[in-house]
């Protein structure tokens, strides 16, 4: 059955289930909030022609974090300031799998899982069989440990046989998802930001203001950035969303406006009113950030390397400085950050990744390689990025020959395949050629002062690193 673009979410609702859990209640109420332009883009999408049909698939979205005993924990930590950027992309995943046309199941219980395993047809038979009546698993390392505790044997059908030192469950660093495009060993699955344009015109007599806004929900944060925000507060009114404790005195400095952890709504309806997110050092990233970007304000965080003082006169100068570029700010969201290019590459993801053959990956074909040699200590990444291209680890295994070397008119005195992440890669000191043995340990991050890498570069689509534009 072709998986057809949906124009309702109505089906995510009716399969998250467990709905007294504040971490899926946080995903349900950021999904209905995005629900109208989560479909505009499942249209947008539909109405371009150069797209791949999809089968309908049956997916399992199991945050193990928020199961079993761990998941009370998590739980309450989410009315606390506790990590929601999980749930962030937990929430955009369902939403973007189920307008795409697939058939989702969001749970948090353990219970259902068990019970999903134990009706599943096959139990208990060939390891080979799948255990479960579903195409395709997202999950987080917790709710692997229940899978593999529950499937027992079985559990082999979803891994492979090879055991490195690197990792323990034996997964292709592909089939790790990620919130940002750090590495390209990782997928890049990314979330979604709200667009600021519709909301401002919503607020009657809209006004930027002198408004600064922390980016740290808990107070343990703060600690020593006192001074650095007193400077930020001289020139901005200084709001914070950290979570108040119930009982204890706040920590926080007095000339800091702190409205305790807010909804999504009001954090973002926040940002719209400020001109500056000002990031503490930690956290480093998240999706706050990109929202805030989004909603018109300018960034900033500290660099520790080398050590910056707040106490600093020139940091005071800089940040006069700072406050007449922050007029300037224009909002901006990137392609990659929005419903429609979270969808195009989510499809792309579930379209053409394959993990679990063993066979070499088809996607993205031969035809789009452009293979690179590195200088000594560069890694493919940079080198790919360095002529404007992208490191593709899906690529590798074409290059992985002894003719490669050949092409490149090297010389090889000897040719040897062996386990290390550098390779396919060239030794000048005695012109040894070195080929991969593992193809798990692929990989467009490692550099080393005694190698050459041979790098499997793409070109990418504008403003999508993870698609090439020859092939959506
Ligand atoms: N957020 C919120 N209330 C607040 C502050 C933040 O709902 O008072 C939301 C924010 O909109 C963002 C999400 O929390 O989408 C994750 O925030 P962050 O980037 O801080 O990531 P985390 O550290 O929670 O993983």
């Amino acid at each position: 059955q072709k998986a057809e673009v949906r124009n309702s979410l109505a089906l995510l609702y009716e399969s998250i289930q467990n709905s007294s859990s504040p971490g899926l209640h946080f995903v349900q109420s950021r999904v209905q909030r995005m629900e109208q332009t989560w479909i505009q883009a499942g249209v947008n999408l539909s109405q371009r022609s150069n797209i791949t049909i999809s089968k309908k698939l049956r997916v399992l979205l199991y945050p193990g974090t928020l199961a079993g005993t761990l998941g009370q924990h998590f739980e309450a930590m989410v009315e606390r300031g506790g990590p929601l950027g999980e749930l962030v992309q937990w929430a955009d995943l369902s939403a973007g799998l189920t307008v795409l046309g697939h058939d989702v199941t969001l749970t948090t219980s353990q219970h259902l899982v068990h019970r999903l395993i134990d009706a599943a047809p096959g139990r208990g038979s060939c390891p080979i069989q799948s255990p479960l009546t579903f195409d395709l698993i997202y999950t987080d390392y917790h709710g692997l440990a229940h899978l593999q505790g529950a499937m027992g044997i079985a559990f082999r059908h979803y891994n492979r046989d090879y055991k490195t030192l690197w990792g323990s469950w034996d997964l292709h660093p592909q089939q790790y998802m990620t919130m940002f495009p750090h590495t390209p060993d990782n997928s890049f699955l990314g979330f979604v930001t709200e667009e600021a344009g519709l909301k401002m015109k919503a607020v009657d007599g809209y006004k930027r203001e002198n408004v600064a806004v922390v980016y740290a929900k808990q107070e343990y944060m703060w600690e020593g950035k006192h001074d650095y925000v007193k400077v930020i507060s001289e020139e901005f009114e200084t709001h914070a969303t950290v979570y108040k404790r119930p009982g204890i005195p706040s920590q926080l400095p007095s000339f800091v406006i702190n409205h305790g952890l807010l909804s999504q709504e009001s954090f973002v309806q926040l940002l719209l009113r400020a001109k500056v997110f000002v990031g503490l050092g930690f956290p480093y990233e998240g999706p706050a950030p990109i929202e805030a970007i989004a909603m018109g304000c300018a960034f900033i965080q500290p660099r520790f390397n080398p050590p910056h003082s707040s106490k600093t006169t020139t940091f005071t100068k800089e940040s006069r400085l700072l406050e007449s570029v922050f007029l300037q700010v224009r909002l901006f969201t990137p392609r990659e950050f929005t419903c429609e290019g979270m969808l195009e590459r989510l499809r792309a993801y579930v379209t053409h990744q394959n993990f679990c053959s063993s066979s070499p990956p088809t996607w993205p074909p031969k035809s789009v390689l452009r293979l690179l040699l590195s200088p000594l200590g560069e890694s493919c990444a940079d080198v790919c990025r360095r002529s404007s291209l992208t490191c593709e680890p899906a690529l590798f295994h074409h290059l992985n020959s002894a003719s490669t070397f050949t092409s490149l008119e090297l010389n090889c005195s000897s040719v040897e395949a062996e386990v290390n992440h550098l390779f396919p890669a060239y030794s000048p000191w005695g012109r040894q050629c070195h080929l991969q043995q593992e193809p798990l340990l692929f990989s467009c991050a490692g550099s080393d002062p005694s190698f050459r890498r041979l790098c499997p570069c793409r070109s990418f689509t504008p403003k999508q690193v993870a698609l090439c534009p020859a092939v959506l």
